[in-house]
């Protein structure tokens, strides 16, 4: 791509570098960031910087938050002895956008699987185990219903059921291997409303 200037195929190079987008899509979007008006280029470089700068992982839940605690974690009307598990941020957002929800969260970044060689020390388990030394009553566990997600909700229940505390599992009105983001908020109601126990 030597016909290119070398500004912008460093562009290029990096923009292939995001998740889903081919080499094809990074060509558009680099000519695309080329024809912006300075400023406007100006500010999506500098929302990145920002955010990389500013956003950090709750020290509770290890959602993504500007602060020390999210505002789910800070608030005192939420039911803290239940706690909902999930893979990522996107999953909590769509529980929340049901707004029945009354419980917190924790976020694991991720799901086990053997296959991509991701592991239980991979994603955030032992910050979980830590909260359960608190007044906890119930954890939902709501991973996708993908292999990972069976596999980490199989794993999170062998974990906890020592300890006592009840261990559930939202219901498969979640389709299979889907992920909770894509899914309608009264079909996320109703697999919260229809979970089982571990
Ligand atoms: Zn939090």
């Amino acid at each position: 791509m030597d016909y290119y200037s070398g500004y912008i195929n460093k562009l290029i190079e990096q923009l292939s570098r995001l998740p889903g987008v081919g080499a094809k899509t990074a060509q558009r979007l680099a000519f695309h960031i080329m024809s912006m008006p300075a400023e406007q280029a100006r500010q999506l470089a500098a929302s990145i910087t920002d955010a990389k700068e500013h956003v950090r992982y709750c020290s509770c839940c290890q959602t993504l938050t500007d602060s020390e605690l999210c505002p789910i974690c800070r608030d005192g009307k939420r039911d803290h002895k239940q706690i909902m598990v999930v893979e990522h941020p996107q999953d909590l957002a769509a529980y929340e956008k049901t707004g029945r929800y009354e419980g917190v969260y924790h976020v694991l970044h991720g799901a086990i699987s053997p296959m991509l060689g991701i592991g239980p020390d991979d994603i955030r388990l032992k910050e979980l185990m830590q909260r359960l030394q608190g007044d906890v009553e119930e954890v939902i566990v709501a991973t996708n219903s993908s292999l990972e997600g069976e596999t980490t909700a199989m794993y999170i229940s062998k974990l906890i059921k020592p300890t006592g505390i009840r261990v559930t599992r939202i219901a498969s009105g979640v389709p299979v291997g889907g992920d909770l983001e894509n899914i309608d908020e009264v079909t996320l109601l109703r697999a919260l409303e229809g979970r089982t126990e571990l």
